[in-house]
């Protein structure tokens, strides 16, 4: 799921060093997330509708695998990234909670509870579509961490409406999948002109 971009305001009587340095930061920033976004499957990719299966081996594999996920997520802006957004096939995902970041895997969500909440949420693997989708407000998810150990978190707002657009994902559901109609429509137009690319 996309971050929201934060837009650094510069004020306007910075000296001209600092505009140069605080622009070739931005271009480098620019520059990790475009990387990023390339290694991201992106709408079209058949994989992004697949079912993944449960993961077997927790092996350095599987931690090599999460770090890497985990450094592509930050590097493109997001809060979370599913195992299916890098071709694995395979149940987990990596999101940011709290300052940490975690591995979920094999997660279930085993209680939604409060209100539903509908919300604007963007995808790594969909551009820059932003659509508006219902969630449950509280979540209790249980998991394994990448060294088999269990985990049980219980979660709300924005941290429960992560987990459960990163756990749709293992199961090749997309926001487009649980939006209103219009918003659909909106996003597969926006959406169409990737997919004619993706074809040549
Ligand atoms: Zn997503």
């Amino acid at each position: 799921m996309a971050g929201h971009d934060h837009e650094h305001a510069h004020g306007e009587d910075g000296h001209d060093h600092e505009h140069e340095e605080a622009s070739a930061h931005e271009a480098e920033r620019l520059a990790r997330k475009r990387i990023a976004l390339a290694q991201i499957r992106q709408y079209g990719d058949p994989v992004l509708r697949m079912a993944a299966g449960e993961v077997e081996a927790f092996d350095d594999e599987l931690t090599r695998v999460a770090e890497r996920m985990t450094a592509l997520m930050h590097d493109a802006d997001g809060v979370g990234l599913a195992a299916t957004q890098v071709g694995i096939l395979r149940r987990f995902f990596v999101f940011s909670h709290d300052g940490a970041d975690l591995v979920l895997v094999n997660p279930v969500i085993t209680r939604r509870a409060g209100a539903v909440d509908v919300d604007e949420e963007g995808c790594l693997s969909l551009g820059s579509v932003r659509v508006p989708v219902e969630r449950h407000l509280e979540v209790t998810i249980e998991a394994k961490d990448a060294s088999g150990g269990q985990v049980k978190l219980e979660l709300e707002g924005m941290a429960a409406r992560v987990v459960q657009h990163e756990t749709d994902h293992l199961d090749g559901v997309l926001i487009i999948d649980r939006t209103d109609p219009e918003s659909r429509k909106e996003a597969m137009a926006q959406l169409r002109p990737r997919i004619v690319l993706a074809a040549r």
